[in-house]
């Protein structure tokens, strides 16, 4: 109903909510969000790298453990063997030079005893005859039907005349059943032809408890084993694996060919586990070690740490979403707030600037449009009209039909205003009592007084009756200014003069009709 759907102007008594430079809850929102994005994605950046970093972390210092193992237990091995290589070269030195024949049985039995006691690796200490039988032994009885003729290393050295010290496949003794590892040596007559063997027993058990002694999980293997991939001992020590042939295995097939010490990340033949090995071949005995700790118990702790990790971050991110639900909520229900606050706002501005009889605006409303309407058609350099009408003869019509009768009157001639305006920018206000004014934006003195006529001839088209008027129906007069702000002074007070003035003219030429301050104007 008003005469243009108008943007609130400034207004003195009013202050607005939105006035001046607050966050906007729509911003705050966005801030919100993009901060807890940023923390997520910051705490999920840093404990990515520290995880990553964690599991080479791990790998390095497996790698370091199970190399300084393989080292140990390669040593360990070494030292063993080496000890019984130089007892049993003394030994067979002895014999010989005694001969086989004419040996102190006695004499070399108490010196064998003697020796055993003196190397805690050593189960046993023979010497076997040419034909395999037991000739002298650190035992204290000798089984009568003892013979060693059928043990593998006996054949060896009974067809091969090296005088190396010679280790064999895990057997069973003959004289006490433990598993031991035998050392032996040919033993030769004056004249290179055999004469019997020397032979050492190493117990099993010594490498057992030995192996068994290092601190490594249940999942963790170390392994000694003959070059040609035989297994001697292993920790966790099974009987049954005992003699089992790693040849097949990644790291004999692969690896020793290639280097005879190094590491190699690979599944264990004997229980299908996955292991770090670190790998040794022994430099003076054809034999090999190895130290594996299995990924599983490398990665435990690793694992641990990313489960907490995990949690720590779905903690993180709950509490995050739960103070971001909150944030929101609240926001919205400021916004609502705030909307609802800018609808009353704006309602008791349009209220403070709409005449309550007519709908349109008020004198008020024309006040703040008019300032800036004069900007802006000098900003733009367009003409500006006003058009001031008066209802004629109306305090006649007052005292005829009564005050209420003419404020029915003033409402219908303000609705026939409102309606012969057309364009959106154009604005009708009752400026008071049975006076309106109408302001047209871009118009020239043409323009307005065709807007005038149109608007005159709506109130006359209402046929309301007036019997105090010559006419007998209701009529009103106009005043008509227009101008060009960009070239001429003109203020508001200006405009509303003149056009007054114009009004005033038409009254004095009879009412019913307009006058213009454009000379040329009819
Ligand atoms: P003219 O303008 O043609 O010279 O004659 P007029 O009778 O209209 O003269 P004037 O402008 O002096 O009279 C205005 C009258 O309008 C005075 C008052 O009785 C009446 N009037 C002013 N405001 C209202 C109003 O709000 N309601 C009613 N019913 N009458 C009003
Ligand atoms: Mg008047
Ligand atoms: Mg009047």
């Amino acid at each position: 109903m008003l005469g243009r759907k108008q943007p609130t102007p400034k207004d003195d008594n009013a202050t607005a909510p939105d006035a001046g430079p607050i966050v906007q809850p729509g911003a705050t929102l966005r801030l919100t969000v993009s901060f807890m994005l940023v923390v997520v994605i910051a705490f999920i950046a840093i404990e990515g790298w520290r995880t990553w970093r964690d599991y080479h972390a791990a790998f390095d210092a497996a790698r370091d453990s199970v190399t300084n193992l393989a080292r140990a237990t390669a040593q360990h091995a070494e030292d063993a063997i080496r000890q019984v290589d130089v007892l049993t070269a003394a030994l067979s030195e002895r014999v010989e030079g005694d001969g086989l024949q004419g040996i102190n049985v006695p004499r070399i039995h108490e010196l064998l005893i003697q020796q055993t006691q003196i190397m805690p690796q050593l189960h046993g200490l023979f010497i076997y005859g040419p034909d395999g039988q037991w000739v002298v032994t650190d035992k204290r009885v000798t089984p009568d039907t003892a013979n060693n003729a059928d043990r593998d290393y006996f054949q060896y050295h009974r067809t091969h005349d090296d005088r190396n010290v010679h280790i064999g496949e895990v057997v069973k003794s003959r004289s006490t059943d433990e598993l031991i590892i035998p050392i032996s040596r040919r033993l030769n007559n004056p004249d290179g032809s055999f004469a019997g063997v020397l032979l050492a027993t190493i117990k099993l058990s010594y490498f057992v408890d030995y192996y068994g002694d290092f601190k490594i999980d249940d999942k963790g293997a170390l392994v000694l084993a003959m070059r040609n991939g035989t297994l001697l001992v292993r920790r966790p020590f099974i009987t049954s694996v005992v003699g089992k042939s790693l040849a097949d295995s990644e790291i004999f097939k692969n690896y020793l060919p290639v280097s005879n010490t190094g590491i190699a990340e690979v599944k264990a033949v004997i229980d299908d586990t996955d292991r770090l090995y670190a790998y040794r071949a022994l430099t003076t005995y054809p034999l090999v070690v190895e130290a594996g700790l299995s990924r599983e118990s490398i990665i435990a702790p690793w694992r641990h740490d990313l489960w907490k990790t995990g949690w720590v971050l779905v903690f993180l991110m709950v509490v995050l979403a739960i103070f971001g639900l909150i944030v929101l909520n609240q926001l919205r229900k400021r916004m609502l707030a705030e909307k609802a606050l800018r609808h009353a706002h704006q309602a008791m501005q349009d209220m403070a600037m709409t005449d309550s009889l007519t709908g349109l605006g008020n004198r008020r409303r024309l006040d703040a449009v008019l300032i800036d309407e004069i900007r802006l058609a000098k900003r733009r350099g367009s003409s500006l009209a006003l058009i001031m009408l008066d209802v004629d003869h109306f305090k006649r019509y007052n005292d005829t039909y009564g005050h209420a009768a003419g404020d029915v009157c003033l409402s219908a001639v303000g609705r026939a205003i409102a309606h012969a305006i057309k364009r959106p920018g154009d604005l009708a206000v009752r400026y008071g009592g049975e006076e309106f004014t109408v302001l047209l934006p871009d118009t020239n003195h043409a323009g307005a007084a065709q807007v005038a006529n149109d608007i005159l001839q709506a109130i006359r088209t209402l046929k309301i009756e007036h019997a105090g008027h010559p006419l007998g129906y209701v009529t009103a007069s106009a005043g008509i200014t227009a101008g060009y702000p960009a070239t001429e002074q003109i203020s508001p007070g200006d405009l509303l003069k003149s056009a007054d003035a114009m009004l005033y003219q038409a009254k004095q030429k009879g009412r019913n009709g307009w006058c213009s301050t454009d000379q040329h104007a009819p």
